[in-house]
């Protein structure tokens, strides 16, 4: 009985033995799979950065006097007198002529614009003298405050809040979704879908559903120098807040409306 109770000790020190370090062995492995989800993670972490200030993010500036900003030359815009950042200018430059060798055409038709011009628009259509797509009297059909935003924000954004703002974001050919549907439309939209990204540039209002419950509606026409926007979305993230939009008229809704969070975040995923 002694015999077999030292035999039966010594199997189980030699199995718990073996159990511990295969449980230890298991350990290290998993932990050495999960080291690099971690790293990416903290690397990750959104911090303040202060040479982005919140004036930049809310367009309160003049792209014209910022050094990091030109002017767009007229061969690749509808008009003159717009602006972008350098850096987004050179990407879209390089993007249009690899187009071009496919037999496709960019034109902007709308690059920055800063708190100001955005003001001029909202305020235009919130007073009904500039169209709201969809709407015939928008003072008339839309006498609440929320309700006139919120029709207005279907494509337009109240100012502070627009990507617009940041010199990264641009609005190519046609500011209607059917154009992009069919014909060379269907190509342009084609070729960015498939290309865009090899330059930078992403699409941030892509078809609402699921993965983008809230936000503006669709637009196949505007995108996103995302190595630089990334860092602007970021910021805004950590810093942006919905008592900051104000100055404009129906600016007192913001906050009921979460713009922040629902609009300036409601965007493609991949954007964010
Ligand atoms: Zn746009």
């Amino acid at each position: 009985m002694k015999f077999f109770t030292i035999i039966l000790s010594l199997f189980l020190f030699f199995a718990c033995n073996d159990s511990t370090t295969e449980s230890q062995s298991t350990l290290m492995s998993n932990a050495e799979i999960k080291r690099p989800a971690l790293e990416k993670k903290s690397s990750n972490k959104i911090t303040i950065d202060s040479a982005i200030t919140l004036d930049f993010l809310m367009g309160k500036f003049e792209p014209k006097k910022h050094d990091d900003f030109l002017k767009i030359e007229t061969k690749y815009a509808n008009r003159a007198d717009m602006f972008i950042q350098k850096e987004t200018y050179e990407a879209f430059k390089k993007m249009h002529e690899t187009a071009k060798q496919d037999g496709i055409s960019f034109v902007i038709k709308s690059a920055t614009r800063n708190f100001f011009s955005q003001k001029n628009i909202w305020e235009a259509k919130w007073n009904g003298k500039r169209k709201t797509t969809g709407v015939k009297n928008i003072l008339k059909e839309f006498p609440n405050p929320k309700d006139r935003a919120l029709k207005i924000l279907n494509f337009s954004s109240m100012p502070s809040t627009s990507r617009h703002h940041w010199g990264t974001d641009i609005d190519l050919n046609n500011f209607t979704n059917k154009y992009f549907e069919k014909g060379q439309g269907k190509k342009e939209y084609d070729w960015l879908k498939n290309n865009a990204h090899k330059f930078g540039f992403y699409q941030p209002y892509t078809k609402k559903g699921n993965e983008r419950p809230h936000g503006y509606n669709e637009e196949k026409w505007h995108w996103s120098y995302l190595p630089l926007s990334k860092k602007y979305i970021d910021q805004m993230k950590l810093r942006m807040k919905d008592e900051l939009v104000k100055g404009f008229e129906g600016a007192e809704v913001a906050k009921e409306i979460g713009v922040v969070e629902k609009y300036i975040l409601g965007i493609n995923q991949e954007c964010l």
